[in-house]
């Protein structure tokens, strides 16, 4: 129960609560991270699977292999990691800047979720601005809008800027925070990784929970190395006293 001692009185003193996560929290949920131990870019070629050059080189292999991720993502549950941080919204304001794709923040009840990457639960057209929320399964690879163009999962593909108002906010949201928790991110990814110094150079506690080192972690007011399933419920017992 100490694992958060040495900010413990930072996380109590704290109005706002800032989470920075990445596919990490999800792993425990029985989602595959993209790199670290186990990580899908050690297995398969991002080239070939996340740009929109290979999108429009071979629709049908990138949607097969998004049809089999999403599949996995509707039946995983949020793990006691993702739960924690949404009760933590009972004691303290809290906002949830994301870089995963599952919805899982939002189906563990979190309120405030800033989807950085977008979402692999909604497809778009890659034409007309045709958009939905879809969690049936794709029979027919790739999937074709009602206008005759192909679909697209709405998730931001390696080469394609942010959605604008989304980072907006996140950049807003981590420069005024009092503590930013770091959750599972490699911290690899551009723009995202700038959140954590976003919120150290306005003075904020910055916390990291990851079994592995990251390009921040000396950076760190704590880096925990730990799995987020297991250290997040900690923050609970703090907050709260
Ligand atoms: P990443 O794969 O680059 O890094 C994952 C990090 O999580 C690693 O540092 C690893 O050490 C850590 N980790 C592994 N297990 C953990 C656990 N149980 N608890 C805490 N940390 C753990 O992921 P990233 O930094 O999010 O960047 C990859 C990109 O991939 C993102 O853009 C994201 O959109 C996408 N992605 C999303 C999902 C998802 O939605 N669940 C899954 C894979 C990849």
């Amino acid at each position: 129960m100490d694992t958060f001692r040495p900010v413990a009185d930072n996380l109590r003193n704290a109005e706002k609560l800032v989470f920075v996560t990445g596919a990490g929290i999800s792993q425990e949920s029985g989602i595959p991270t993209f790199r670290g131990k186990d990580g899908l870019w050690r297995k398969y070629d991002a080239m070939k699977l996340a740009t929109i050059d290979a999108f429009y080189e071979d629709p049908k292999l990138v949607w097969e292999w998004y049809e089999e991720r999403r599949q996995n993502i509707l039946a995983a549950k949020p793990n006691p990691g993702h739960v924690a941080i949404a009760e933590l919204e009972r004691h303290k304001q809290v906002h949830v800047l994301t870089q995963n794709v599952d919805g899982l923040h939002q189906r563990a009840g979190s309120k405030l979720v800033y989807e950085l990457h977008g979402s692999i639960i909604t497809i778009k057209c890659t034409v007309c601005d045709f958009k939905d929320k879809i969690t049936s399964s794709l029979s027919e690879l790739p999937p074709l809008c009602k206008c005759g163009n192909i679909l697209r999962p709405d998730v931001v593909w390696f080469g394609e800027p942010l959605p604008q108002d989304v980072w907006q906010d996140a950049m807003l949201q981590a420069s005024s925070c009092d503590v930013m928790i770091v959750v599972g991110t490699s911290l690899a990814v551009s723009p995202a990784n700038l959140l954590p110094v976003y919120a150290k150079q306005n003075g904020a506690t910055i916390i990291e929970v990851n079994p592995e080192e990251t390009p921040m972690s000396s950076s760190m007011d704590l880096s925990l190395r730990s799995s987020a399933a297991k250290a997040l419920p900690e923050l609970i017992s703090i907050v709260s006293k």
